[in-house]
């Protein structure tokens, strides 16, 4: 049986449609999904905060399995993540590294069902990943309940963290401290992630606190938004990098001030229109501070996302961010437990689930 979970807009219910699978052309692949995550940007989509082309299938954190290919290097079987976006891999943008912004963009679970077939979203029980999609094979030891958010939250983070400059000083290949301004999904990888890549001091930043405690699991140092601690570490002025991954523009002038004079400040999570920046020009001339912008990634961070989930997915706890799990035909059910923020990432799976 074949189906998908159908969007109309933020006012109608999601609707399952059964469907016949399509032919698929060379360079393509069919595949059925195995597990799906309900990344935040779908919760925002649902909700009425966040456009996407109409109707669509929502849904592009997973892990799938090859049922059908006409690409080299992949056979039926073969259990696979895949870059959320699709590319010409030619045009000035992909040849600069940047396929995320390629002049033939095509983004799945953001697309119209008019493009490209429909088959285009996780929310269904198989997508057709085209001929300009990165495609990279999942190690059998990662479950796929982790597997799921690698081709979205670990690749991003991924990317975040290679934008890091290294320090000039003398023995200091890497900046030694980094402040992490969010304990969501994102931060909590990011925590993870610096301290395998020898980060000498990583803080994470939030208002919540259960949250925050996780991060001591993945090598951060839990730090209380507006503590007299957090007021003390900030006033420092000593952060090499600020990570922001909460998506808060309130957080905003604390990693400003958190920064050394040199620092650099990634903005991550403040992905929506209401991010206007609540910071003067003064006061990032006068500390020389570089501001990046990072929006998904490009094939070599997915690669690198996969490698570094396959060797610390015994050393880190990354299952306890997953939920029990759902059926994608009952994706409302699913929905409402994201929005009770019980987990931070919640998952549904195809028939072998029970349905
Ligand atoms: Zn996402
Ligand atoms: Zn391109």
């Amino acid at each position: 049986m074949s189906y998908r979970v159908v969007f109309h807009d933020c006012n109608s219910p999601l609707q399952v449609e059964d469907k016949e699978l399509p032919p698929i052309h060379e360079g393509e692949v069919l595949a059925k999904i195995k597990l799906a995550t309900i990344c935040g940007s779908d919760l925002h989509t649902i909700a009425g905060k966040r456009w996407t082309a109409t109707p669509s299938v929502l849904g592009h954190e997973a892990v799938v399995e090859v049922v059908h290919s006409r690409r080299d290097g992949l056979k039926p079987g073969d259990c696979i993540t895949f870059s959320v976006i699709d590319c010409c891999k030619e045009c000035d943008r992909c040849s600069r590294g940047l396929e995320q912004k390629c002049r033939k963009l095509f983004k799945y679970g953001h697309s119209a069902m008019t493009n490209m077939q429909g088959w285009s979203g996780c929310y269904a029980s198989h997508i057709v990943l085209h001929q300009g999609t990165f495609c990279v094979q999942i190690p059998g030891h990662i479950p796929d309940s982790i597997a799921a958010p690698i081709n979205c939250a670990v690749a991003t983070v991924v990317n975040a963290v290679s934008q890091l400059p290294s320090c000039a000083g003398k023995n200091c290949k890497v900046p030694r401290s980094v402040l992490i301004q969010g304990a969501g999904m994102l931060g909590l990888y990011s925590c993870a992630l610096l301290k395998e890549r020898g980060y000498q001091s990583v803080y994470c930043t939030d208002f919540n606190e259960e949250r925050l405690k996780l991060s001591l699991l993945f090598g951060g140092t839990p730090l209380t938004t507006g503590s007299t601690e957090f007021e003390h570490i900030i006033a420092g002025q000593s952060f090499d990098a600020v990570i922001e991954v909460c998506g808060v523009i309130s957080a905003i002038p604390d990693g400003v001030r958190a920064l050394r004079p040199g620092g650099t400040y990634l903005l991550v999570g403040l992905v929506h229109p209401d991010s206007q920046l609540p910071i003067t020009a003064e006061q990032i001339i006068k500390k020389c501070l570089t501001i990046k912008g990072i929006h998904n990634y490009s094939a070599e961070h997915l690669h690198s996302a996969v490698k570094f989930i396959s060797e610390t997915v015994s050393k880190y706890p990354y299952g306890m961010l997953i939920s029990p799990s759902f059926s994608l035909r009952e994706l409302p059910e699913a929905i409402k437990a994201a929005q009770s923020q019980q987990y931070l990432r919640v998952h549904g799976q195809t028939q072998q689930s029970g349905i």
